[in-house]
């Protein structure tokens, strides 16, 4: 029964196969470091998040719900609370759908011009997006190849090459940690914003995500406008592209630009571009013509890797950390370090592009 005490004995009535102690999430943040977190639970079933909510394990610890760590910077080598991971796998088809076909061609004709795919939280990001493209369904891939988890998706509104999964969530699952209430999002009640959702706000952190439903498009014009698409297209002689095209175009984009996952650590772009307004906008193009800049509803927006660049920190390395040669935009771990060399680094970024534009540009990952 839900918000029961049993927490006497705890450890007895929860099943093995979920709870590690003292457990290594090295495999777990993409950074890299050598963090132990005291508590790690894995959930196959929904059954596994009831039965933590039944015997409290939410009530007392500090919780993290954590994906495959791609975006998640730990300050400290030692996770003193719970982190709970979703192994939840499946991606369904029109699942409202009574049709016992699962094959996208049939289904289709019955709905011509979208089709809703359902996938769960545990399921890989690059996967869930090759499995799409296989499908030959519209929408995600210009997301191709983001590191990380189905279900961490919608918390940043993930986004690449001018598109962000906003375009094509239809709605968000989720379970309250706090008492197991089921709760749905709708794509609106989620605000999604540029790098942002409601889920990222500290009062939603309770809501562990179990699936999305994604709607996708049967037909779709394909964009190209974003980044070197067009001159990778040009270059490799495809004049008519398809949808498998485009996203063999961005892996290999994305290939020669950004560290590898496994061997450089780094969490992809480690701060967020900064929007500034008109005024000061208008005073730093003056100063710097060639700055690169896209208008944006709350301002103008400004690359911070360019800022970060302009400001001579490309290529920077320090000890066990540095700054990407191909994309300053990046702050990598070698190995061997700690992460307190990269929140130094990350402080001294900072503070070098506040002092020489007057900007103050925010970390994108999340700091735990
Ligand atoms: C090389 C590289 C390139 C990248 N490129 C891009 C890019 O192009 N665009 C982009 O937007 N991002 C990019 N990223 C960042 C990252 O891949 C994405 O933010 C990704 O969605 C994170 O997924 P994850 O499963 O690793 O989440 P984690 O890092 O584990 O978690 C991220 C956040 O989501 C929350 N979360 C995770 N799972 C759930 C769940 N089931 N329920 C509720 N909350 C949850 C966590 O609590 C945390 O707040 C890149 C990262 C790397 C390393």
């Amino acid at each position: 029964m839900k918000g029961q005490r049993t927490t006497d004995n705890r450890q007895q009535t929860l099943s093995n196969n979920i709870i590690r102690n003292q457990y290594s999430l090295l495999d777990l943040n993409t950074m890299g470091f050598k963090v132990v977190a005291k508590n790690f639970y894995e959930i196959n079933s929904l059954k596994d998040i009831d039965q933590l909510i039944e015997n409290n394990v939410f009530c007392n610890e500090k919780t993290l719900i954590l994906g495959g760590g791609s975006n998640i910077l730990f300050s400290d080598e030692y996770f003193d609370g719970t982190v709970i991971h979703s192994n939840l796998k499946g991606i369904t088809i029109n699942p409202e759908d009574d049709s016992e076909s699962s094959d996208p061609q049939i289904l289709k004709s019955s709905n011509p011009e979208f089709l809703i795919v359902r996938c769960m939280s545990g399921e890989v990001w690059k996967d869930f997006v090759d499995f799409t493209i296989d499908n030959n369904l519209y929408g995600l891939e210009n997301l191709v190849d983001i590191p990380g988890s189905v279900g961490a998706s919608p918390v940043q509104n993930i986004g690449a090459y001018g598109v962000e999964v906003k375009d094509c969530i239809d709605c968000v699952y989720t379970i309250d940690l706090t008492n197991g209430d089921r709760v749905i999002f709708r794509n609106e009640e989620c605000h999604f914003a540029y790098r942002d959702s409601i889920f990222k706000r500290e009062e939603n952190k309770k809501y562990f995500i179990v699936a999305i439903d994604f709607k996708l498009r049967c037909n779709g014009q394909l964009n190209l406008e974003y980044g070197n698409i067009k001159d990778y297209l040009e270059k490799n002689d495809i004049v008519s592209p398809t949808l498998s095209d485009v996203a063999k175009a961005i892996k290999n984009i994305r290939a020669e630009k950004l560290p590898e996952v496994g061997v450089v650590g780094s969490v992809g772009s480690f701060f967020q571009n900064p929007i500034v307004d008109e005024d000061i906008f208008r005073r730093l193009k003056e100063l710097y013509p060639e700055m690169p800049s896209y208008p944006n509803e709350n301002g103008v927006k400004i690359p911070a890797g360019w800022l970060i660049d302009k400001a001579g920190w490309k290529s920077y390395k320090e000890n066990h950390v540095g700054v990407w040669d191909k994309q300053a935009l990046v702050l990598v771990h070698y190995g061997g370090g700690k992460p307190e060399e990269i929140l130094n680094l990350m402080k001294k970024i900072q503070d070098s592009v506040k002092e020489k534009f007057g900007i103050e540009i925010k970390p994108e990952v999340n700091i735990v």
